[in-house]
């Protein structure tokens, strides 16, 4: 029986994140997968990454991470796709409190955030519905990444540094024995001192999102059950452009358009003056003339 310091079970994004940073450290490393690299949830991830989060302790790994992200090669040598995008978050009243005490700390936090008001909001992006939006944040440096290629790039990374992998192979037993555990996929068992299960939908994860779809409904909100059953014909590329075609109706009134005229000379710090400020004397005229080259030939 093959024996490790560690197995991790599932090459999710955390799994295969573990399993590199493990294998970074010299410490021998397993990854059983019972499909493939971003097999499961992952791979379906809109892999939207951004710091902004009221946590302190969470929104500082998060900018980290999309650090990481964005200088991925130098880490792994591969692409993780990462885009920077920005990410523009609209707060109902109830939330403006939070909002303006967390911007604040998480540009201390080095996580560059802008508090806005509906009105810059509409100038900035006009085809947005405003209605029921108190305050916004933008986080600057936010953005999304290839979930695949992020996965894969740390999963192979691993690998190279010397973490084992077992792909296509549940994990259909996990044992005590002595000071270890014995992880057991179909006929094959590995020994290791410890066992790290990476699973996305979790009972903890069910009643927190059975809390939002319940807050939702009651506020007459059907879009977020919605887009759990149906998220494929929900989140539709075509149906989200044909959305930006749409004339828009704004809930608030839009700033009026600007009154003031500019007076055109006062944007020049140097004056034009055209061609008569280029004239010049019969005298020079005549040097140049004489002076051109070639003038002598
Ligand atoms: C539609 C969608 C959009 C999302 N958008 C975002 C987003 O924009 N931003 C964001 O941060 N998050 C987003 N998420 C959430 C994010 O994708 C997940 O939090 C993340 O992918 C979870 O990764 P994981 O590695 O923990 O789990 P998973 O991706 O679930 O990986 C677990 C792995 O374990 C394997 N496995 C399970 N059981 C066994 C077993 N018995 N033996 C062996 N292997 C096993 C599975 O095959 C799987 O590959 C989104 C999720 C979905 C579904």
């Amino acid at each position: 029986m093959d024996a490790y310091e560690v197995a991790v079970i599932g090459a999710g994004v955390h799994g295969a994140s573990v399993a590199f940073h493990l294998a970074s450290r010299g410490i021998r490393t397993v990854i059983i997968e019972k499909t493939s690299p971003a097999g499961g949830p992952t791979g379906r991830s809109s892999a939207i990454c951004r710091a902004y989060y009221t946590n302190a302790f969470l929104a500082t790994v998060a900018r980290d991470s999309i650090a990481m992200l964005r200088d991925f090669e130098s880490h792994t040598g591969r692409e993780s796709g990462f885009r920077r995008s920005g990410l523009l978050v609209l707060h109902a009243a109830e939330d403006e409190s939070t909002v303006r005490e967390v911007v604040p700390r998480l540009n201390d936090q080095a996580i560059p955030t802008d508090l806005l008001t509906p009105y810059q909001v509409a100038a900035e992006w006009p085809a947005f519905d405003l209605g029921g939006i108190a305050v916004a944040a933008f986080e600057r440096d936010a953005g999304y990444a290839d979930p695949v290629l992020t996965t894969q790039g740390m999963f192979e990374r691993a690998r190279e540094l010397g973490a084992e992998a077992l792909l296509g192979r549940p994990v259909t037993g996990i044992e005590p024995e002595g000071d270890g555990w014995v992880v057991r996929t179909g006929d094959t068992s590995v020994a290791t001192q410890r066992v790290l299960s990476m699973k996305h939908l979790g009972f903890t994860a069910l009643r927190d999102t059975a809390r939002i779809a319940v807050k939702n409904l009651l506020r007459g909100q059907t879009n977020f059950i919605r887009m759990l059953w149906k998220f494929d014909s929900v989140y539709n590329p075509k149906l989200q452009l044909a959305d930006h075609n749409l004339p828009v109706r704004y809930e608030i009134s839009l700033p009026p358009a600007p009154r003031a005229k500019v007076n055109r000379n006062t944007l020049y710090v140097h004056h034009a003056h055209g061609r008569g400020g280029r004239e010049i004397d019969e005298a020079t005229e005549v040097f140049v003339d004489q002076t051109r080259a070639g003038a002598g030939d």
